[in-house]
């Protein structure tokens, strides 16, 4: 499932539906505008004013007509679609959507892969609940926190920042759907476009974590 149909989604959705990934749940809400074209590749100058996940179902299948693309014209609030996914994608840039899709994740104990860009900066991190002791999303951020938000619909983002992170997270769901190398599950990649530096730091889980925290205080008491 790749939710958000944009600047990340876009390449993602491009490199997993080349890879023949089978099927893909692609959730957006908007229509494509001229301004999105910069960075979301999927769009064409025709595709303006359509809906964006029949554009992006469109032009992924004239890549490869054998992967199933479920578009889904909605904003979503509940996440329980995710029970029926492989491994989830957060290519969103809002932090309400975000921890609504964390949550969703943790209780169907899904992976999710969560990339941001803005401005020249980016995060790449993987929440692989499936390990024990993993954190999750609202470990790092709390969902209590005040946090300002900053999209690239108003602050802007350098265009092949959002492809690189893209084109990462449909790596790393590749490595975790075909159980190959080691996932970036408990590091977070910052990458620092406009100094052209790459740092990787830990990430730790939080006991007292509002989404996992009980759950995994139990499971490590047993
Ligand atoms: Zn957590």
């Amino acid at each position: 499932m790749i939710v958000g149909a944009g600047g990340l989604g876009c390449p993602a959705a491009l490199y997993l539906t080349a890879a023949g990934i089978g099927r893909i749940t692609l959730v957006d809400s908007d229509k494509v505008d001229l301004t999105n074209l910069q960075r979301q590749i999927l769009y064409r100058s025709e595709s303006v004013g359509q809906v964006k996940v029949d554009a992006a179902r469109a032009a992924l299948n004239a890549v490869n007509p054998d992967v199933a693309i479920v578009a889904v014209h909605e904003r979503l609030e509940d996440f329980s679609a995710v029970a029926g996914a492989d491994v989830v994608l957060d290519c969103t840039d809002n932090f309400a959507t975000r921890h609504a899709i964390n949550r969703a994740c943790v209780k169907h104990g899904k992976p999710l892969v969560s990339g941001a860009a803005i401005r020249f900066d980016a995060q790449l991190m993987v929440f692989d609940r499936r390990k024990p002791g993993a954190a999750c999303y609202a470990c790092l951020f709390p969902e209590d926190a005040q946090v300002e938000e900053a999209q690239c619909s108003t602050m802007g983002v350098f265009a092949p920042l959002t492809g690189v992170i893209g084109a990462m997270q449909a790596m790393e769901a590749l490595k975790l759907l075909a159980g190959v190398g080691e996932s970036l599950d408990g590091r977070m990649v910052i990458f620092d476009a406009k100094n052209a530096d790459w740092r990787t730091v830990r990430v730790k889980h939080d006991p007292a974590c509002s989404v996992c925290g009980s759950r995994t205080a139990r499971g490590c008491a047993a």
